[in-house]
């Protein structure tokens, strides 16, 4: 690749992540009631919740959704556990639900992969 393609490249990317919601959260640009941080994900209560418990948990790295984020094995292992952490820290023993809302059909909105971490009450059926 020469040297002009790798400079608009990297443009591009940059520009991506700059009109990304969650990255701006990431940087500390857009204020967010964060509940757990780790070196590569960050955990933060969702605006408008859905449940008593409602978090969303993303990988600071820019990933658009969960098939990207598959694609890096480490990141979406580390979204895990720190979804996980998040259910302990939050004491939601009776259980709680993760989900990953992907695509036009999925009824995605942020496209930064985000795990909603919904617990605190009974769900009821997961198509309700
Ligand atoms: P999606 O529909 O799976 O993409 O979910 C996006 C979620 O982001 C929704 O539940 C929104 O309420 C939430 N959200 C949007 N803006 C913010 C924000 O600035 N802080 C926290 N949550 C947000």
């Amino acid at each position: 690749m020469d040297p002009a393609t790798i400079q608009s490249s990297t443009h591009k990317i940059r520009q991506v992540e700059n009109s990304c919601l969650f990255c701006r959260i990431v940087a500390g640009e857009i204020p967010a009631t964060v509940v757990h941080r780790t070196e590569t994900t960050l955990a933060f209560r969702d605006i408008d919740p859905k449940a008593p418990t409602h978090v969303l948990v993303i990988p600071v790295a820019h990933h658009a959704d969960v098939i990207a984020l598959a694609a890096d094995p480490s990141a979406a292992a580390d979204v895990l556990a720190t979804a996980a952490a998040v259910a302990e820290k939050e004491g939601l023993t009776d259980g709680f639900r993760v989900i990953f809302n992907t695509g036009a059909h999925g009824g995605q909105e942020v496209f930064h992969v985000h795990a909603h971490l919904v617990g605190g009450a009974p769900l009821g059926p997961m198509l309700a």
